[in-house]
């Protein structure tokens, strides 16, 4: 068993009552245990940033290696398909997240309409686009139409300011006093690609001629020389702040992010960084500094699938010097801290949900939890048994 907040237990006992966890470790003298095989027992996985609106893809859009900003314009025409096609596609995420062992999901979300499901558990963070300044007051009266709309009844609700090059400072600044009055979190793609950061840097560049090319550029929205760390200094203003992607921040960033842990997360998309062939990613770097990681799938438009598992076998394979248990907790506990719900979510703790994943161990000759950890992290077993809320799925 690995409970994440505390040592890996050896014939570890997990007892559920109703929806919680109420004990972790050996098993009371009298109770009947459900003998499980050889397997890890791990707490229902976290996915901090996906867009299930995408899920009904079969592949990726484009190919391994564009241009992000071609990329987009695939995303744009992929969007214009209508609420029903969406609705359907993001219960199809649902389902798909939860066979993976996902129990916990942040999602960017266009539409008010529910997905007729309500499981896993999703923080819908409302996707709001507006780069001119013109368009900044228009965009916030649209999202505070959406945030009120009675639809999102129980569901817990963020806010997503999009990106740099299509959200304006001043926007943004609008946003985040929002979230503030609301108490929502906040998600924002950051410096994910050399072209973004010319663009703040210069107002020049591939994004620059995407935005003319939709009526939406506007010069004055951003001033020559700016680093993404200005947005940075506005995110850490929110309540609960993710920073998505954060591919090409410098140490100065990296820093503020770690000073600001308590409240400001990073997502890494192991896999949608590598379909972008971006420079490699400063996960190592990015730990020593105390900086938040968790980790996100991004969409089925540039993955091939919603699983964190297979997030956190790629990133133990490409970044080999980060302990097996650091993955895991990117993978669970960071990603529930991340979406402000680590008093439910994350670990296997007396008092949180009972989400539990059973993954079979490879290795049963060791009984070293931190070389079954690694072999089970190089393996490809799915995850056989999913509890959640205390329900067990029976997957397999
Ligand atoms: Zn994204």
């Amino acid at each position: 068993m690995f409970p994440v907040d505390r040592l890996p237990i050896v014939g570890g006992v997990v007892t559920i009552e109703g929806d919680r966890i109420v004990d972790v470790g050996k098993p009371a003298a009298n109770a009947t245990v459900t003998d499980l095989g050889s397997v890890a027992l791990l707490p229902g996985l976290v996915n901090a940033h996906t867009h299930l609106e995408f899920s009904h893809l079969r592949k990726p859009l484009g190919r391994a290696g564009m241009l992000l900003v071609d990329w987009i314009r695939l995303v744009i025409a992929e969007r214009g398909r209508g609420e029903v096609v969406t609705v359907d596609a993001v219960a199809k995420g649902l389902r798909e997240s939860m066979a993976h062992g996902v129990t916990t999901i942040g999602d960017i979300a266009t539409t008010v309409a529910g997905a007729g499901t309500t499981e896993p558990d999703c923080v819908s963070f409302f996707e709001v686009i507006g780069f001119s300044r013109a368009r900044a007051e228009s965009a916030t009266a649209a999202l505070i139409e959406k945030l009120d709309d009675r639809r999102n009844a129980g569901r817990r609700i963020g806010i997503s300011p999009h990106a740099p090059y299509t959200v304006s400072p001043d926007l943004l600044r609008k946003l985040v006093a929002e979230s503030r009055m609301r108490n929502f979190p906040v998600a924002m793609h950051l410096a994910e690609s050399r072209d973004e950061l010319e663009l703040l840097a210069s107002r020049t560049g591939p994004f620059q001629e995407l935005l003319d090319e939709r009526s939406m550029w506007d010069a004055s929205v951003i001033s020559p020389g700016t680093r993404p760390l200005i947005y940075l200094q506005e995110l850490a203003k929110a309540p609960r702040s993710l920073v998505v992607h954060g591919n090409y921040l410098d140490n100065d960033e990296l820093t503020f992010i770690a000073e600001n842990r308590e409240h400001v997360s990073l997502v890494y998309c192991p896999r949608t960084h590598a379909y972008f062939q971006h420079a490699p990613y400063p996960l190592e770097e990015m730990l020593a500094r105390g900086v938040q990681v968790a980790l996100g799938t991004d969409s089925r438009a540039s993955n091939p699938d919603l699983s964190l598992l297979a997030e956190m076998r790629f990133v133990a394979r490409t970044h080999p010097a980060i302990s097996p248990h650091d993955v895991l907790r990117m993978g669970t506990l960071a990603g529930a801290e991340a979406l402000g719900l680590s008093n439910e979510a994350g670990s296997l703790s007396p008092g949180k949900l009972a989400n539990i994943i059973a993954v079979p161990l490879t290795d049963s000759a060791s009984d070293s939890p931190d070389s079954l950890l690694s072999s089970l992290l190089a393996s490809d077993s799915p995850a056989i048994r999913i509890w959640y809320r205390g329900r067990n799925l029976n997957v397999v």
